[in-house]
């Protein structure tokens, strides 16, 4: 078996119902795979799986993302060795289910920066529960909650049963704003569908605009436009237009400099860029410190040759993320840039 594992990673803040939703999905998914990081020596969130048909690892005595991640590396290793030896019941998929604090940056730099584990894997989606009652006190009280809903690919909503349609109107507008553009599903009684998770990172190829879904982030503040309103957080979602083709040496550096400065706030990148010299388009995509290899698309999906770039960054100014790459890229240009 040579196919590349899709791999799902689950997250979500303690007591949303992450377990809850992996217990239904495993039942209509036999052949998953599943590894559960669990912060005590001896691992008991496990016993709260009521039916694993498929491999079960289990990662305890610490959170994955920070105290034992180079745990991760191995233990994928020795399930897929496992599974093509025969010790293991086959399986077609990988959930990794992370601990209720955990960023998931860490863990997605490990499937795609470790050459043996990246050339048997990749990464499907990043999913988080989100309770639908507590889940906006979770958010004032626990940055980390903010951050798993921010990065998410797409957000199941939890107890939704169990919420008034006022709680409801209110964590969705916080969702909105901390991840305008991922699908929010709504989960009752753990009940999710297979679907609801499965490729829930979308393909760029399978609709560009959509995968970058620009229209949906609200454009950036910018030189000397007012402040964005204290309302708006630690955390902002916002969009980037160019509309004049970008030199792909400034944008190479801009993003190096963001990178190598504020990994720590820049939670997701994504861009459909207009190269300079370049007839089709270049797409980048970028968790935190992992940056994708850029990937050229075969054509432009339609008349808008403009470059556009989203961000959702913790703590850091949308005018700093726009200067810079507004500086890198048009400096040398006359006439000036027009980015709105
Ligand atoms: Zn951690």
């Amino acid at each position: 078996m040579n196919t590349t594992i899709p791999v799902t990673l689950l997250t979500g803040f303690l007591g949303s119902g992450k377990t809850t939703v992996l217990n239904r999905l495993l039942k209509r998914m036999p052949l998953t795979a599943v590894v559960m990081n669990e912060f005590g020596e001896v691992g008991l969130d496990h016993q709260l799986l009521e039916e694993t048909r498929g491999p079960l690892a289990l990662l305890s005595g610490g959170c994955v993302c920070c105290q034992i991640q180079g745990a991760l590396a191995p233990t994928l290793k020795n399930l897929w060795m496992a599974r093509d030896k025969g010790d293991l019941p086959p399986y077609e998929r990988l959930i990794i289910e992370t601990t209720g604090i955990a960023d998931p940056a860490p863990i997605i730099d490990t499937l795609v920066s470790e050459r043996w584990l990246a050339a048997r894997h990749k990464l499907d989606g990043i999913v988080t529960t989100v309770d639908a009652v507590f889940g906006p006190d979770q958010f004032d009280a626990h940055f980390e909650a903010q951050r798993q809903a921010a990065m998410a690919d797409r957000l199941l909503l939890t107890k939704t049963d169990l919420a008034t349609p006022e709680a409801l109107e209110r964590v969705l507008e916080r969702l909105a704003g901390l991840n305008p553009a991922a699908p929010v599903l709504t989960v009752t009684q753990g009940e999710v569908a297979p679907e609801a998770i499965l490729g829930a990172a979308g393909t760029v190829e399978a609709g560009p605009r959509r995968w970058l879904a620009a229209n949906r982030y609200r454009p950036a503040r910018l030189f000397g436009s007012a402040p964005a309103p204290d309302h708006a957080g630690r955390i902002r979602a916002f969009s980037l237009t160019f509309d004049e083709p970008l030199d792909r040496e400034g944008v190479a550096a801009a993003l190096e400099m963001l990178v190598a400065f504020r990994s720590k706030n820049l939670l997701r990148m994504k861009a459909i860029l207009n190269l300079i010299g370049e007839d089709r388009p270049t797409v980048l995509h970028g968790v935190q410190h992992v940056m994708y290899p850029p990937t050229q698309l075969e054509a432009w999906p339609d008349e808008d040759r403009s470059s556009r770039f989203v961000f959702i960054v913790s703590d850091l100014e949308e005018e700093f993320v726009a200067r810079l790459l507004h500086d890198f890229t048009q400096a040398a240009r006359p006439g000036g840039p027009r980015s709105h």
